[in-house]
């Protein structure tokens, strides 16, 4: 059995070379191109003038799309590797587009990888995979998010057709994307977790209409990238039916357990940053005759940030580490635990980072505002955190049994009768002797 906290040195230096790269060649990228647009827009010049030769240099570095299988182009890297992988890409907005590894895509890719039929592959994710189109994932609607007990948006069979009618809420990328996987109901006269099922629906489609793209924070109006789409009658061959009938949710564990632990490992290298930049901060703004970093209150909110992302950096790695040794269906504890510790760690973090640029940190000069958005996010993306909470908690009592009898087990009374029972011939000899 062995404790290992060390990199194996190889790998190691793979990480330093992206570490390296990502600094130096893509984290530019963010500041010039500010927001998601362009990243998910592949029409963008930047694409074909800049992110292509980036692209090319990953590639020729073996480190391509390693969340996906050799087959598929990918390393087939375990999640523990992923997880060192996805620190360094987590610092960047670009990166995960240079890497082969952006969101939704990935997840897209895997269960087209695991449920399409080789004419979805050729027509869908072969040219996801060579990023030469963005996707879509369209599941929430505009009146149930967390609970699709509540889902409307329905699909009704017309010969060789597939007729989709309802609303979706918060599709993310809609508008760059050339399809949307939707989670639509089929069969209403069943439980929605056997009732829903998933099609590929390309966003030309003839009635597809994008009612608002809905932005973050203070983003201006109709510049955001989060649809409000009105699937109004649109007509699918039943070939773009992905996996069997009602086998949404079965289909979409797949995507989200992938999903979630490579938002937290991405999650870790952002929070890092925001802690970076506030020790920097605190040994160079001098106030009162001394720097900030010799204020006992600023001492205690770098000890604590230091102390949270460790915290979190190591339940991340062991819950890769999990996912690795027993599966992603075994390690939903471990998957929704980081997923509730995420948005909290990040938030509390650039918060404290904030808090100690001043003015500066809630300014448009730096990027620290954009962290606390991101965190907020986070915590609602892939289920909010109440929802991954009850996970936890239901999975952890798996563990425990009910106790008879009106008092626990741990209850002292009890307890020191039987340790008395135990070791009486201890007692009666020490009571001879006192
Ligand atoms: C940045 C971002 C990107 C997104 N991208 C996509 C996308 O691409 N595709 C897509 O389909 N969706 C997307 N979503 C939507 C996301 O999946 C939903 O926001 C999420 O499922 C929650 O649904 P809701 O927003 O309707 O909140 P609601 O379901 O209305 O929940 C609101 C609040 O109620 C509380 N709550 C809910 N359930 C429980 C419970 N069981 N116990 C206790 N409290 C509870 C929580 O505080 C929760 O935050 C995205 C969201 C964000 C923020």
């Amino acid at each position: 059995m062995a404790w290992d906290f060390s990199t194996d040195p190889d790998f190691q230096n793979k990480l330093d070379w992206m570490d390296g790269f990502v600094r130096e060649e893509v984290e530019p990228l963010d500041v010039l191109l500010q927001g998601e647009k362009a990243i998910y827009d592949k029409t963008h010049p930047v694409h074909a003038k800049v992110v292509r030769g980036l692209q090319e240099t990953v590639r020729a570095k073996d480190l391509w799309a390693c969340h996906l299988g050799p087959d598929l182009g990918g390393k087939g890297y375990g999640q523990l590797k992923l997880g060192l992988m996805n620190e360094i890409l987590g610092r960047s907005g670009w990166a995960p587009t240079v890497f082969g590894c952006q969101a939704p895509d990935s997840g897209n890719a895997e269960i087209l990888a695991h449920y399409g039929t080789d004419d979805q592959k050729r027509e869908f994710l072969k040219p996801l995979l060579e990023s030469r189109i963005s996707s879509c994932y369209s599941m929430t609607e505009p009146q149930a998010g967390s609970d699709p007990k509540q889902f409307k948006c329905r699909a009704t069979r017309d010969g060789d057709e597939w007729v989709i009618q309802g609303e979706k809420w918060f599709s993310s990328n809609f508008r760059y994307a050339r399809f949307a996987i939707v989670m639509v109901v089929t069969n209403p006269d069943v439980s929605v977790y056997e009732g829903t099922s998933m099609f590929l629906v390309p966003t030309d489609t003839p009635g597809l209409k994008i009612l608002r793209n809905t932005g973050l924070g203070s983003e201006e109006p109709e510049t955001g990238s989060h649809a409000y789409v009105h699937y109004d009658d649109v007509r699918v061959p039943s070939e773009n039916l992905l996996g069997g009938e009602g086998q949404a949710f079965v289909i979409a564990q797949t995507r989200l357990g992938g999903g979630r632990i490579h938002h937290a490992m991405r999650t870790v290298g952002a929070v890092q940053k925001a802690f970076d930049m506030m020790c920097e901060r605190a040994l160079s703004r001098h106030t009162q005759g001394e720097p900030l970093s010799k204020k006992q209150m600023v001492q205690e909110m770098i000890a604590e940030s230091w102390i949270q992302l460790h915290q979190f950096r190591l339940q991340v790695l062991h819950a890769a580490w999990t996912i690795d040794n027993v599966g992603g269906a075994r390690a939903r504890q471990e998957i929704s635990g980081v997923k509730v510790a995420l948005p909290k760690v990040f938030n509390e973090v650039a918060t404290r980072a904030i808090q100690i640029h001043g003015s500066l940190g809630v300014s448009n000069e730096m990027p620290l505002m954009g962290m606390v958005t991101a965190a907020l996010s986070l915590g609602l993306a892939d289920g909010p955190t109440e929802v991954h909470k009850v996970t936890v908690a239901r999975q952890v009592l798996k563990n425990y049994q009910p106790q008879d009898g009106l008092f626990p087990r741990e209850h002292l009374p009890a307890r020191r009768a039987a340790a008395q029972k135990k070791y009486a011939e201890f007692l009666e000899h020490e009571v001879a002797n006192s």
